[in-house]
């Protein structure tokens, strides 16, 4: 065993080595010690604020919608390490990775038959590019190589994610002119509940019309606009995009990663509009939050097309991929969500967000309150101070990691009633703060 270390050293050598996401290196950034985990509590090695727990309302940024340490997912998880951990995927297959594919297959939208195990969610859509662009060049059409996208979203840090991601004041602006270059509609007027624009839909087939002979793809998160701005939209515009895509010879690529898996009251979110699409990702709340795992599904005339080409293959198979452990607590999260009422908890904690986030819209420099499904977002009229708006949250017992002008959670489906209250009440704090 190596020497204990105090909670003031690993945080001094934290400071000295570690980059954390979006961090400034060296040590500019002043993480909390978690020390444990369970339910929807995080345990700080020492006090901060006077807390050394935290109601989790961010479910590990939107993926342990079971909580943490729950008994089903830890079985799962020691059963597999008895048994093995790691194998490579090339050349061999084992149960975990077959039972989750056939999962995946039998919820998603129908016409999905074919699983591509990636190892996170920028990797699921790095390769839902790649076949997205291998199946025209397979066609014969290899000019068809450019993704069309809307501005405001967010698709992960790896080069084919990044350039689709908001060219403007988003996270990979620095890039832009670096990166291939896309094609970017206006984001979608907001509002779950609004009817669709027509003037907007039509914006949107123009652009695929116009654009259709070097297009591969339309990539689009459904319904919500997550790390881009926690922004919502009609459902309509997906059908929209589909018939334009299916006129031009286009394909669709919905990116399910935040709000697959329950998150905004349907199991995915294509479900609002009723539309599949030709090539889908997951990941996150995959495994419950547990381990890292991605996922592409495609259609069967996706995976023919790439089939047929000069290059038979999908040339992509990182080492970790199908990884056992992961694929089976993600097996088991699937199982664990399907065998409970979860729409129902999600309908409940929509309820709590509405409720509890109604007081924050009285709060001077706020300028919106939305919620769906299990997502509660307070939009601030100003940047949010980080670091008071976090310290504030934390005085009322909650995690929060707010960004840009927004605070928001995205509580695991567990959470109860009262915690949900206490994490809008911490919503409201963070804003009087930030
Ligand atoms: N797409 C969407 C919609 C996401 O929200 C995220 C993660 N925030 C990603 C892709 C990237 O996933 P990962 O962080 O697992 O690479």
């Amino acid at each position: 065993m190596p020497e204990p270390l105090t909670p003031g050293e690993l945080l001094a050598l934290d400071r000295e080595h570690v980059w954390h996401p979006y961090g400034p290196m060296p040590g500019r950034t002043e993480p909390l010690l978690v020390e444990s985990a369970s339910g929807v509590r995080l345990r700080l090695a020492e006090p901060v604020e006077g807390r050394t727990e935290l109601v989790d309302g961010m479910s590990s940024w939107w993926s342990a919608v079971h909580g943490y340490r729950h008994p089903v997912l830890d079985e799962a998880a020691h059963g597999q390490l008895d048994r093995m951990s790691h194998v490579m995927f090339g050349g061999l297959t084992h149960e975990p990775a077959v039972r989750l594919a056939k999962r995946l297959v039998d919820i998603t939208p129908q016409p999905l038959r074919h699983v591509f195990l990636a190892d996170s969610g920028s990797v699921s859509v790095e390769v839902a590019v790649k076949m997205c662009l291998q199946y025209w060049r397979s066609a014969g059409k290899p000019r068809k190589q450019r993704l069309l996208t809307w501005r405001g979203g967010y698709h992960g840090d790896t080069w084919q994610p990044m350039s689709v991601c908001d060219p403007d004041g988003g996270m990979h602006e620095l890039w832009q002119g670096v990166l291939p270059r896309q094609i970017f509609a206006d984001a979608p007027p907001p509002g779950f509940d609004a009817a669709p624009d027509p003037a907007y839909a039509a914006h949107l087939r123009e652009l695929i019309a116009r654009h259709a002979e070097e297009l591969a793809a339309v990539i689009v998160e459904p319904v919500v606009q997550g790390a881009g701005g926690m922004r919502f939209h009609s459902p309509g515009y997906l059908r929209v995009l589909r018939e334009a895509c299916d006129a031009h010879g286009v394909l669709l690529v919905f990116d399910e990663i935040a709000t697959g898996f329950g998150r905004t009251g349907t199991l995915f979110a294509a479900e609002h509009a009723g539309v599949a699409p030709d090539v889908m990702c997951v990941g996150k709340a995959l495994t419950g939050g547990y381990l890292t795992l991605g996922a592409t599904l495609c259609t069967t005339a996706v995976a023919d097309g790439i089939s047929r080409g000069a290059l038979p293959v999908l040339a992509h198979g990182p080492t970790f991929m199908g990884n056992p452990l992961a694929t089976a607590v993600a097996g088991a999260a699937i199982d664990l969500l399907l065998s409970q009422d979860w729409a129902r908890e999600v309908a409940r904690i929509e309820t709590g967000l509405r409720t509890g986030l109604a007081a924050a819209e009285r709060i001077p420099g706020v300028r919106e309150v939305r919620v769906l499904g299990a997502i509660g977002v307070v939009q601030l009229d100003h940047e949010v101070d980080l670091a008071a708006a976090t310290r504030a949250a934390v005085r009322e017992g909650v995690w929060l990691r707010p960004f840009r002008d927004l605070l928001y959670t995205m509580p695991p489906y567990i959470t109860s009633d009262e915690d949900v209250a206490r994490i809008c009440a911490a919503v409201c704090a963070a804003a009087r703060a930030g």
